[in-house]
C-alpha cells in the first residue's frame, strides 16, 4: 500500500500498522473475502521492521501490503511511544484461529502452504476436526524453490481458496513470495503465519498466556528454542532506533531512498 491505508494506522517507519482490534481485522478482511480483493496481511514484528530498514526490497514488501497488524510486543510498544496506541496487539496464530471461526459461519474455505510435509498434513487434519465448516481446499509443504512457484501457484489457484495461509520464512519465501504472487494467485486473503503450523500440530509450544499477557513470547521462543538469538538480536535494536526516531518515528527513514525503491 503505497498510498494512504483504507485502515486506522499508525505509521511506524512510514509502514502504517493498524490500529483495529482483534474482531474489526477479522470484519475488515471479511469484507475483502466478500469483494474477492487481493489482501496481503503482514503480521508485523520488530524483526521484520528492521529487515525493512535494512533492505528497501523488503520495506516495499511491507509498504505495499494491504493490511500490516501489530503482532509483537515490541510494535505495540512503539505505537504507544508514538502517542498513537494501538488497541491491542494482533498475533498471526490468533488471527488464523478467528478467521477460521468468521470462515465457519461464511462456509469459507482454506489452503495451507508451508512447514515440513508431516507438520502440515497434519495441521490440515486439525484444523478440519476443529472448524468443520472450513473446507481445507488444499495443502502443501513449503519446501520448494523459486522453480517449483508457477506449479504451486497454479494448483492453489485451482483450488481457488477464500484464505490462504502461508507458514515459510518471513524474511525470505513467505512475505516476499506472497507479495510476489499476490495478483496471480487468485485468493482474497493472504497471511504469512511463520511458525504458528508447528504449533497448531503440536511439534512446538505456543507461549503460556502469562508471558504473552506481560509482551514477552518473544523470550519464551528465545529461551526454548536459542538457536533464535541471531534473529532476535534485531529487537534490541528495533528500540534504540525507536527511542532515537522520536517525534519523527512515523516518518519513512531517509535510508529507505525513493531510487533505491524504484529499482525493485
Ligand atoms: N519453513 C518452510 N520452508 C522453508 C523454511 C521454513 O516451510 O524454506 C517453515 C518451517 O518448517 C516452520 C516455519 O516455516 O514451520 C517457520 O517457523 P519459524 O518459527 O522459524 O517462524 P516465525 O514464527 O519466527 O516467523
Amino acid at each position: 500500500m503505497s498510498q494512504k491505508p483504507d485502515y486506522p494506522a499508525v505509521p511506524i517507519f512510514g509502514l502504517p500498522f493498524s490500529k483495529m482490534n482483534m474482531a474489526e481485522t477479522v470484519e475488515y478482511l471479511a469484507r475483502a473475502v466478500e469483494a474477492r480483493r487481493p489482501t496481503q496481511v503482514i503480521t508485523g514484528n520488530p524483526i521484520m521492521v528492521m529487515a525493512a530498514l535494512e533492505r528497501p526490497d523488503y520495506y516495499r514488501v511491507m509498504e505495499q501490503a494491504e493490511l500490516i497488524v501489530p503482532d509483537g510486543a515490541g510494535i505495540v510498544w512503539a505505537s504507544r511511544f508514538a502517542g498513537n496506541p494501538v488497541p491491542e496487539r494482533v498475533a498471526g496464530f490468533d488471527l488464523l484461529h478467528e478467521l477460521m471461526r468468521e470462515g465457519e459461519r461464511r462456509r469459507w474455505s482454506a489452503y495451507l502452504l508451508g512447514a515440513r510435509q508431516e507438520v502440515v498434513e497434519e495441521v490440515a487434519r486439525r484444523l478440519q476436526e476443529r472448524y468443520p465448516l472450513v473446507r481445507i481446499a488444499g495443502w502443501r509443504n513449503g519446501y520448494f524453490g523459486p522453480e517449483d512457484d508457477a506449479g504451486v501457484v497454479a494448483a492453489i489457484r485451482e483450488a481457488a481458496p477464500d484464505l490462504l495461509f502461508v507458514a515459510r520464512d518471513a524474511l525470505t519465501t513467505q512475505e516476499p513470495w506472497i507479495a510476489r504472487y499476490k495478483h496471480e494467485l487468485g485468493v482474497p486473503v493472504m497471511m504469512g503465519v511463520g511458525g504458528s503450523f508447528d504449533v497448531i500440530a503440536g511439534r512446538t509450544k505456543r507461549a503460556p498466556v502469562f508471558f504473552q499477557k506481560l509482551g514477552l513470547e518473544w523470550l519464551y521462543r528465545l529461551l526454548r528454542q536459542p538457536s533464535r538469538a541471531g534473529r532476535m538480536a534485531a529487537l534490541p535494536r528495533f528500540v534504540l532506533k525507536v527511542l532515537r526516531a522520536g517525534r519523527k518515528l512515523g516518518e519513512r527513514p531517509a535510508s529507505v531512498r525513493e531510487t533505491e525503491m524504484k529499482k525493485i
